[in-house]
């Protein structure tokens, strides 16, 4: 089983010896090895059980460590670093050679982020490589937004989890690319909305065509083990309580609500705190002794959008 700690000396010697590890980061846990050896990230998709035409997002702690790793960064790119970087915005750049195919899927392009963790940076600093890290779960089940999650996932396949608490933000990193000047493609929405950067000037194009579609953007994504149902909450609960035991989430706390709901995902309506939440929420209910979990989209704003596409995924079944 895992030892759960924070010994960042500790996680970093595991790093060195080609072990991947659990760590912390504001979005959710990762599962890092070395992204510069090719042995250490394939037990990651080992792991993970994740398809090798998945890649992997690489953490770096300094925009300096860009230059050995990507063939081209232009003056956009590093507008974006200034501006939303440490942070959830993961960012796609043409690669070097030095980045292992096994990491990019043998895509052209590679997936950098600056993780705003003050555990995660120390250990970037002290191991002084590119981590390759996903998320620390099987591969299309809920992403751990705690050390616990990551011990009862996968704590029979890695050595340690390195504890940083509960994760700030606890949705994904916002995935995009440079399209030409001010406009970017948003691939993934996650813990950066598109109104946060069209704050700052850029032009958002969604990535819905099939081409601008990211690999490994499967619909069934960050699914419980139950069955959920995403829909009016009163309905819902008219509709299945007889035959089912439910577990229910709801937004907020609402008088049009005909019962009491397990979960508010936000008490007080806040979507950064129902982000935060989402994830362990969704595992509460998965440990639950419910048999079918139903919850309600929240309002399709800043964060709202992030946390409604976890939600459409996770209904889901392959
Ligand atoms: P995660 O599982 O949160 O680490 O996110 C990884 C996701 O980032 C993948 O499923 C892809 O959708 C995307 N991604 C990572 N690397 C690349 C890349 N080189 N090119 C395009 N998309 C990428
Ligand atoms: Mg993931």
């Amino acid at each position: 089983m895992a030892v759960v700690g924070n010994d960042i000396e500790e996680a970093a010697e595991w790093i060195k010896k080609g072990i991947p590890i659990a760590i912390p980061t504001e979005t959710v846990y990762g599962l890092a090895a070395n992204a510069l050896r090719p042995e250490a990230v394939s037990k990651i998709f080992e792991i993970k059980n994740r398809p090798f035409f998945d890649p992997l997002i690489v953490h770096l702690h300094h925009a300096n460590q860009l230059e050995k790793l990507v063939s081209s960064a232009k003056k956009e790119h590093f507008l974006l670093i200034e501006q939303f970087c440490p942070g959830p915005l993961t960012i796609l750049f043409p690669k070097k050679d030095i980045i292992p195919a096994i990491v990019t899927s043998g895509l052209p392009d590679v997936a950098i982020r600056f993780p705003a963790h003050a555990m995660a940076i120390e250990l970037l600093k002290l191991v002084d490589l590119p981590l390759a890290a996903p998320s620390a779960n099987p591969f299309t089940y809920i992403s751990p937004t705690q050390a616990n999650h990551v011990a009862k996932q996968l704590g029979d396949k890695i050595p340690y989890i390195l504890d940083g608490g509960a994760c700030e933000i606890g949705i994904e990193s916002s995935i995009v690319s440079i399209l030409n000047d001010r406009q970017i493609i948003l691939h993934r929405k996650g813990g950066i909305s598109k109104e946060e950067l069209e704050k700052q000037n850029w032009e958002v194009l969604e990535a819905n065509s099939p081409e601008k579609k990211l690999p490994g953007s499967h619909l069934q994504h960050y699914s419980p083990r139950k069955k959920i149902i995403v829909g009016d909450l009163n309905a819902l609960y008219l509709e299945y309580k007889l035959q089912h035991k439910i577990v229910s989430i709801a937004f907020e706390k609402n008088d049009k609500l005909n019962f009491v709901p397990d979960f508010y995902l936000s008490q007080k309506g806040d979507l950064n705190q129902a982000a935060s939440r989402l994830f362990d929420i969704l595992h509460q209910c998965d440990a639950s002794d419910a048999d079918l979990i139903i919850a309600e989209k929240v309002p399709q704003t800043s964060l709202g959008v992030a946390i409604n596409d976890r939600l459409q995924r996770a209904e889901q079944k392959a």
